[in-house]
């Protein structure tokens, strides 16, 4: 069984998790490297997207990962870029990440589509670090009629010591960024460890408030459902959700959540 982890590289401990579970699960690994253009809205932040190619082979090799798939830009849009698809996502692509970063999510659908394309995997390995990109993924696969033979299986984000949720972009962190970067995960925390039934629009506001002032530039924390991604702002108590969380260090995007 042919399992894939797809990635943009400057991978970290977390990617190697989802290396691990596919091992355990599959018996061909499959990891591919691409930073994929049409996925970036802001032009800045593909061409500071970290490349670390050299160690990245290193530590595939070492996880035991069985193929590296290191397309070209060409081979992924054998069209060229501006020759695109459109997925239907509904509001997916218009709530919380879509909110922010117009046409991000197209863009993960082209890329994604492709690359299933190609290496035909049978089951699908993501990180629940980027939850809202699980479920716009999961819709992907119904629109591509693959749900009987391809399986997703959305694996725990791995964290440093402080609670810092694993990203290739921390790499980008100065020190004074990277002791601020882990307010992110505690203010996802403090509304898990204090969350009641009734109005908890104040949680998520004193949430928001907390990283504004410790200088994030907070494009929002949300509680959500956890299956949908409808905001909740009365909560009966029962329904399961998520909160999520994307905010600005300076030029450094950061986004977490944590369910509930
Ligand atoms: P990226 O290279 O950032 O596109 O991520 C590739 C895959 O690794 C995606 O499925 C991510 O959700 C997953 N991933 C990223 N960070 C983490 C993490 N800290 N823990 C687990 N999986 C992660």
């Amino acid at each position: 069984m042919v399992g894939f982890v797809p990635t943009m590289g400057a991978l970290h401990a977390g990617h190697l998790s989802l290396i691990d579970f596919c091992r355990k699960e599959c018996s061909l690994t499959v990891c591919s490297i691409f930073v994929n253009p049409t996925q970036f809205n802001d032009p800045a932040d593909f061409e500071k997207y970290p490349s670390t190619l050299e160690s990245d082979i290193d530590r595939l090799e070492s996880a035991g990962c069985d193929l590296l798939f290191l397309p070209s830009v060409h081979e992924i849009y054998p069209g060229g870029l501006n020759k695109i698809n459109k997925y239907e996502l509904g509001d997916l692509e218009t709530k919380l990440e879509g909110a922010f970063r117009p046409g991000h999510f197209q863009g993960v659908c082209q890329v994604v589509e492709r690359l299933l394309e190609i290496v035909q995997p049978a089951k699908l390995f993501l990180g629940q670090k980027d939850y809202q990109q699980c479920m716009v993924i999961a819709k992907l696969i119904v629109l591509m009629g693959k749900e009987e033979i391809l399986s997703l299986r959305i694996c725990p984000t791995l964290r440093e010591s402080d609670g810092l949720a694993m990203s290739s972009r921390n790499m980008r962190l100065n020190k004074e960024e990277r002791i601020k970067a882990v307010q992110v995960s505690r203010v996802l925390k403090m509304i898990k460890e204090q969350i009641k039934p009734g109005d908890i629009s104040g949680l998520i506001s004193s949430a928001a408030f907390i990283l504004a002032d410790e200088g994030f530039r907070v494009d929002y924390v949300s509680v959500a459902d956890a299956d949908n991604l409808e905001p909740v702002e009365e909560w009966d108590g029962r329904k399961k959700l998520v909160a999520l969380a994307a905010a600005f260090l300076n030029d450094v995007r950061l986004i977490d959540n944590m369910i509930l």
